[in-house]
């Protein structure tokens, strides 16, 4: 998840950016509202953390200006302990939540955690699913099964943005700029080669799941209703037909065919 906060003391800022990024979200920041704008315009964002009082710009000017260009990004805005009145404005121009300063940093992780679970892209404990994959991306394990593997970050921003766009082709443009940054120098290689390291993890965890290349458009993550069974059925199949002990001509079924308390999982 990529979050822009915009908000005009350095400090503060940073001290979020450090807490977000300590919890596995990118971050950019932004410590004026003429720039805070120009970065939420690009769309790349998840959600924005936006300061009422900036410099240059206020910040409910910055969020009514995202709404007129149809950026819908959640914005959760910061305000001064007590001011109703900017809190009402606020939501009544489009803002998520809010939160009064002074604030806990446990506070701001719950309200980015409740806007996703809102936005229905959540299940229980922060999780993300696609078919038969489960994404914690705060933990960076994926489960498929009783299999789990760990992702590096990129990994696991590359595979969110693929669950939480599903039946949509993800340019590789638009995976650079939410996963390296909008000034990023990363080059198109760079989200090929990642999606070359996501495919091969979930082919060893033998997921139904795939990242389909769409040629002019993108990545999709799909189901495979093509992928033939598993060894394990072949050989429950096979069995019933062959006489006795024809599997073990076969070595290549038996670590599948006869599964062990103990196996482990694929090497990740
Ligand atoms: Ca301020």
């Amino acid at each position: 998840m990529r979050v822009l906060i915009v908000e005009d003391e350095h400090r503060l800022a940073e001290a979020l950016g450090q807490v977000l990024v300590r919890n596995n979200y990118s971050v950019d920041l932004s410590f004026d509202g003429n720039d805070g704008l120009y970065q939420a315009l690009t769309g790349i964002y998840d959600v924005v953390i936006l300061d009422i009082m900036l410099p240059g710009l206020d910040g409910l000017s910055v969020l009514q200006q995202m709404r007129q260009e149809h950026i819908n990004t959640p914005v959760i805005l910061l305000t001064a302990k007590g001011d109703i009145e900017d809190r009402v404005r606020g939501l009544d121009s489009g803002a998520d939540d809010y939160l009064a300063k002074p604030f806990q940093a446990s506070e701001l992780l719950a309200r980015l955690r409740a806007l996703a679970r809102r936005k229905g892209e959540v299940q229980v404990q922060g999780i993300l699913a696609f078919g038969d994959l489960e994404l914690n991306p705060h933990t960076l394990e994926l489960w498929v099964g009783a299999n789990s593997c760990q992702l590096t970050l990129k990994e696991s921003q590359l595979l969110e943005i693929l669950i939480k766009n599903p039946g949509h082709a993800i340019s590789t443009t638009t995976i650079l700029m939410k996963v390296w940054g909008y000034d990023t120098t990363a080059e198109d290689n760079h989200v090929h080669v990642y999606v070359s390291f996501l495919r091969k993890k979930l082919a060893q965890m033998d997921s139904k799941a795939k990242i389909k290349t769409m040629r002019g458009l993108g990545y999709l993550l799909v189901l495979d209703p093509e992928r033939p069974a598993s060894p394990a059925l072949v050989a429950q199949a096979s069995d019933q037909s062959m006489p006795p002990g024809s599997v073990l001509e076969m070595p290549w079924l038996q670590p599948t065919a006869q599964p062990t308390q103990n196996q482990e999982p694929p090497q990740c």
